[in-house]
């Protein structure tokens, strides 16, 4: 099959006040003369400005998690209706840091990605072993078993991207060896052949984790890499940018 587009997606975390939108200006005003999709997850706070400043260029906005419910006695938490609502077209869902701080398993991660699919978002899915699990021979087996409990039947390549993310490549410069990536990439693609067919076949398989703009060409090179979710480089337009036009 010929490759869609890729997809570079930034998470800003909890960082981010008023002042940094002017980050997001400058990556709007360049998102258009892009090969990739683009699209930035600032916190929730910063959503509908964001949206608001990006409205007419090919930047997107997402934001870094929803809740299941369309509305409810929820305290603290925001809906994939709201972030529509807010100027949002896609969510991060499953990160790791949420999996493992609040222990949202992957059962949860299906219930807000069902949400994502309500409301109309585009939901970017996180799957990744810890080290103790690499170690242990088990990245394959972890990764397949979120990925089949993460992802609801009606996934398909237009609501849906994966990010492979390694916990320990998360925000520590260490970046797994091609043939790693290769490996869990082309396993996930399987994976999702097995279950979607053609829409398994075309979703978009993201890697995640201490991307740069110096190690974003020989990442994009490995055989079903689609584009890159990426943290820390993507707090400054400048840094993103030059990882989307390795893309
Ligand atoms: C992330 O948290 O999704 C991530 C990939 O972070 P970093 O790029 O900073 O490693």
């Amino acid at each position: 099959v010929s490759r869609p587009r890729r997809l570079i997606a930034g998470n800003w975390k909890m960082n981010g006040t008023g002042e940094a939108l002017r980050e997001i200006e400058a990556m709007a005003a360049a998102a258009g003369d892009l090969a990739c999709d683009l699209v930035l997850c600032p916190p929730s706070t910063l959503v509908e400005r964001a949206a608001r400043l990006v409205r007419g260029t090919s930047l997107r906005i997402g934001a870094q998690d929803c809740h299941a419910q369309p509305a409810g006695a929820f305290t603290g938490d925001i809906s994939a209706e709201m972030l529509v609502e807010a100027g949002a077209s896609h969510v991060i869902v499953g990160h790791s840091e949420r999996r493992m701080a609040y222990a949202e398993a992957s059962a949860l991660v299906a219930a807000k990605t069902r949400a994502a699919y309500r409301a109309g978002l585009v939901a970017i899915i996180c799957v990744g072993e810890t080290e103790a699990e690499r170690d242990a021979g088990r990245a394959l087996g972890v990764v397949a078993e979120q990925l089949a409990g993460s992802l609801p039947d009606d996934a398909t390549a237009q609501n849906t991207a994966i990010a492979y993310e390694p916990v320990w490549a998360i925000g520590t410069g260490r970046v797994p060896a091609e043939e790693q990536i290769a490996e869990i990439h082309a396993a996930m693609r399987q994976g999702l052949l097995a279950r979607f067919s053609t829409a398994g076949a075309e979703m978009r398989l993201l890697y995640g984790g201490s991307v740069k703009a110096g190690n974003a060409a020989s990442i994009f090179a490995v055989p079903h890499v689609d584009g890159a979710l990426v943290g820390g480089a993507s707090l400054k337009a400048e840094d993103f940018l030059g990882i989307a036009r390795a893309a």
